[in-house]
């Protein structure tokens, strides 16, 4: 039996945030972390590491980034994103069903805690590569997103374990956590583990729950979001299998959220199923803005240019799922080719050149009439407006369905380059229901006495979509929350 003031369950960015808040206010943490320490970090450790949060130009991105490029005004054009413009987004991408709570807790506190990491040593710089375009010779930067953490996941999530280190977290690496219980006659809860096949007890007044949502578990796939998601692929950590959102089920906490829905975007099409190496974005194929996307019987499904990708992505996958064998191909003509993301150019990336669409088709396997004629369609319907990648140019493919609503192209520049698709899954939206003081909440709406959650499992924020990088942010806001309310409910106030 181990006792401390805050047991913390997880090793992600949340549970860690989590653990370095309590600890802050002087309780004694312990940190379960199921993964063994070689493959600490959950989905955290594979991010690219960028953060969404409002800022109001390059004042406040000077305090958290070192960049010379930010004193030479001219080379970049950050802009600034408001807390309304943040908030607003949200709304629109969730289709308003974002919980209002929620949300504007996470607009004001997200600056203030991109502060608090930087404060506890995690280094932030320009997402050149993933947010900037570099249009007349100025990298413009573009979808609210402006910074991310140096060396992304891996550097983010090392420096938040040696802070937790240093802050004196007693942190159990493979600890899985399987029962969560008030323990009787005592205002403790008791929470059970499996360490090295061995069961151990752990007790605490206090309880934080960041252990991920259910993406790696195919059953509550299946259950929830439907039988096809059995099979998808993963592209974060195998560990997050729901257990915290069952033990916070079973302990009274109310469901909430979008169970049916979640975050999942375009992979390469033979990506292993589990991204167990650790090979991080290196299947993200999400630079479909710039091209077409057909499925294979040559068909168009989706306006590829609705919006800017960091407001698209997350609900591609889904898109793709829609398609016959749950495959798609991205095709892009020579005239872009500089401007894909990295992960496009990497040593196994599955790709398919081709110098007329006869041949694309066969060599790709899709149907060869309904391609060209799909082809021939949107090069007919593009309009002749300039085209410019780091705003929303207007320049679309109209009249043909669907359309394409920016950065239409004609595709006249062979030999075409395509990227062969299917759908990977990144978490889950469904979970526990949540104060905006990370209180975990019951049926009748009363919060659980010493009960907290954060990251993934924490429900309400997401439906549907979501704005990138707010999984980080989210993480960061409502772990630092709930460190901070466990330790003032184990004793330990400001
Ligand atoms: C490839 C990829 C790239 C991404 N890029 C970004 C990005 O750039 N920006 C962004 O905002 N978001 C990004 N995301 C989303 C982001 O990863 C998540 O939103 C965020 O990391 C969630 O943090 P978390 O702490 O809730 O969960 P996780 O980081 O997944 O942590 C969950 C932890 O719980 C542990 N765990 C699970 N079950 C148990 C148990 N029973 N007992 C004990 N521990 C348990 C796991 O081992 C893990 O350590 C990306 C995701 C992926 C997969």
């Amino acid at each position: 039996m181990s006792e401390s003031d805050v047991i913390v369950v997880g090793g992600g960015n949340a549970a860690l945030c989590a653990a370095l808040a309590a600890a802050e206010r002087g309780a004694r943490v312990t940190l379960l972390e199921r993964a063994p320490a070689e493959q600490r970090g959950g989905n955290s450790f594979v991010t690219a590491g960028a953060f969404r949060f409002p800022y109001g130009g390059a004042d406040d991105i000077a305090k958290l980034v070192q960049d010379g490029a930010l004193s030479r005004s001219g080379s970049v054009e950050i802009g600034r994103y408001t807390g309304d413009e943040l908030l607003a987004d949200l709304q629109r991408v969730t289709a308003s069903r974002t919980d209002p709570d929620l949300a504007r807790t996470l607009v004001s506190q997200a600056f203030p805690t991109m502060q608090w990491l930087h404060g506890k040593g995690v280094q932030f710089v320009l997402a050149y590569d993933r947010q900037a375009f570099l249009v007349d010779g100025r990298h413009r930067f573009w979808g609210g997103v402006v910074v991310k953490a140096r060396g992304e996941g891996p550097e983010l999530i090392t420096t938040l374990y040696r802070a937790a280190q240093g802050a004196r977290v007693a942190i159990q690496y493979g600890a899985r956590a399987t029962e969560l219980r008030p323990q009787a006659g005592t205002l403790r809860w008791l929470v059970r583990a499996t360490v090295n096949d061995a069961s151990r007890d752990y007790l605490a007044p206090a309880v934080v729950l960041a252990c991920g949502g259910f993406e790696a578990n195919p059953e509550m796939r299946g259950a929830h979001l439907g039988p096809r998601w059995k099979q998808v692929k993963v592209r974060g950590t195998p560990h997050n299998t729901g257990d915290g959102i069952r033990m916070g089920l079973a302990a009274g906490a109310r469901p909430f959220g979008d169970w049916g829905g979640c975050h999942a975007v375009a992979w390469d099409l033979n990506a292993p199923g589990l991204n167990e190496k650790r090979l991080s974005q290196t299947f993200e194929r999400d630079s479909y803005p710039l091209g077409v996307c057909v499925n294979v019987r040559g068909e168009r499904f989706v306006d590829e240019g609705a919006d800017f990708r960091s407001f698209t992505y997350a609900r591609h996958g889904q898109e793709i799922m829609r398609q016959p064998r749950q495959t798609a191909f991205q095709i892009f003509d020579q005239k872009v080719a500089s401007l894909l993301k990295k992960p496009y150019t990497l040593p196994g990336t599955s790709r398919i050149d081709a110098t007329s669409w006869a041949e694309l088709a066969q060599k790709a396997g899709i149907e060869a009439h309904t391609l060209g004629r799909t082809m021939a369609e949107f090069n007919a319907a593009v309009n002749a407006r300039p085209f410019d990648p780091a705003v929303k140019d207007g320049k679309a493919a109209a009249g043909i369905t669907p359309p394409k609503s920016n950065w239409a192209q004609r595709l006249d520049a062979p030999p075409y380059l395509c990227f062969p698709v299917t759908c990977g899954i990144t978490f889950t939206f469904g979970g526990l229901k949540i104060t905006p003081c990370a209180e975990v909440v019951d049926a009748a709406g009363q919060k659980i006495r010493g009960l907290y959650a954060c990251g993934e499992l924490a429900a309400g924020l997401f439906y549907e979509n979501y704005p990138g990088g707010s999984g980080l942010m989210a993480g960061a806001v409502f772990g630092r929350v709930a460190g901070y309310e466990a330790a003032a409910s184990a004793g330990h106030g400001e």
